[in-house]
């Protein structure tokens, strides 16, 4: 193998540029010429891309999002697409293409090597809900920043008697929401997982007041209801102040955490070393602290990842 492309693609994450600085060292320390694909699949469609070296790399371990940015394509959903893609590849010599992304992405991966192309995958998407990985990349980054905002959050919330929803994303999957809520200690975690009773929640909120407990914090996963909802529900049911925080686009970016950056070295290194040994169609997972190699199309045919069941009965015993 002379020739490996990358590319990011999908919701951007930190540490993607982590794991493309570990993809292009560990080519380059292979004797293999490295091309970065820009705007995910978009620039394999476009033709737009540049041969990466440790300069390319330099200085950018640190900084979130992706250098090589990340777009959604639409061309490649239809097979005139998806052809394009892979004529340009073998334009371009690539022997090799590894895929930095979430679901969608890793779907965009399979249709390439159905049709020929050899490919590994890097699962990198915040909610955590790829199946076969106990983590994705930047769900660890994502929770630090919730962590940090809830924190500064609390120091309000207890100066002024106040509750407060607070909004993280996961639409289908509250795993952010349940673990940053144990990281916290919030009153509450609302995920679409399970269902919740606000009439009980406004009663046991009333209940903490009267004891002199008289702020509190609930964390809500997007899917499981809009904070502003759910705030004014409470003030209409028990008069609470109730101010929101919706974390939006702030959980994904900054400085990747010591995790996300371990996790992005041991993917891009062994995407490349697999890609070497012959491997192709697999995605990489974190596995009881083990990299795995699982199969694309098992992958894509898994659902989504389900949370812990010992998470769940952590936070019921902390009684969040
Ligand atoms: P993510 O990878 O974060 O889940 P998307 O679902 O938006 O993000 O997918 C990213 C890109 O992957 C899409 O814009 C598209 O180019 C490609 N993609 C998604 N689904 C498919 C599919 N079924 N076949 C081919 N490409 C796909």
């Amino acid at each position: 193998m002379k020739r490996i492309a990358v590319l990011t693609s999908g919701g951007d994450c930190s540490g993607m540029n982590a794991a493309i600085r570990a993809v292009v060292r560990s080519c380059l320390s292979n004797g293999i010429e490295v091309i970065g694909v820009q705007k995910g699949y978009l620039g394999l469609i476009r033709q737009h891309s540049e041969r990466l070296t440790t300069k390319s790399v330099s200085g950018n371990l640190k900084a979130g999002g992706t250098f090589l940015q990340s777009a959604r394509c639409l061309e490649m959903l239809e097979d005139s697409g998806r052809q394009l893609a892979v004529e340009n590849l073998k334009k371009m010599g690539v022997e090799g293409l590894i895929v930095i992304g979430g679901d969608g992405s890793l779907r965009g991966a399979r249709e390439l090597q159905m049709r020929g192309i050899r490919v590994m995958t890097i699962p990198a998407s915040i909610d955590n809900d790829i199946p076969f990985t106990d983590m994705s990349l930047g769900v660890d980054t994502a929770l630090n920043n919730i962590i940090r905002a809830v924190d500064n959050l609390k120091d309000t919330a207890s100066s002024h008697d106040r509750t407060f929803v607070v909004e993280t994303m996961g639409r289908n999957c509250g795993y952010l929401a349940l673990v940053a809520g144990i990281a916290c200690g919030a009153e509450y975690a609302l995920i679409p997982e399970s269902s919740y009773d606000l009439n009980a929640i406004c009663e046991n909120l009333q209940r903490r007041f009267q004891e002199g407990r008289d702020n509190s914090i609930i964390m809500v996963a997007e899917g499981a209801g809009k904070a502003q909802d759910i705030a004014e529900q409470i003030k209409d049911r028990i008069g609470f102040e109730t101010r929101i925080m919706v974390l939006g686009h702030y959980q994904r970016g900054g400085s990747p955490s010591s995790f996300d950056r371990l996790l992005a070295a041991r993917f891009g290194v062994t995407a490349v070393e697999a890609l070497l040994q012959g491997e192709t169609g697999k995605m990489l997972g974190l596995s009881c602290g083990a990299i795995i190699q699982v199969d694309l199309e098992q992958v894509i045919h898994g659902g989504r990842r389900k949370i812990d069941e010992t998470l769940f009965k952590l936070s019921a015993t902390l009684g969040i």
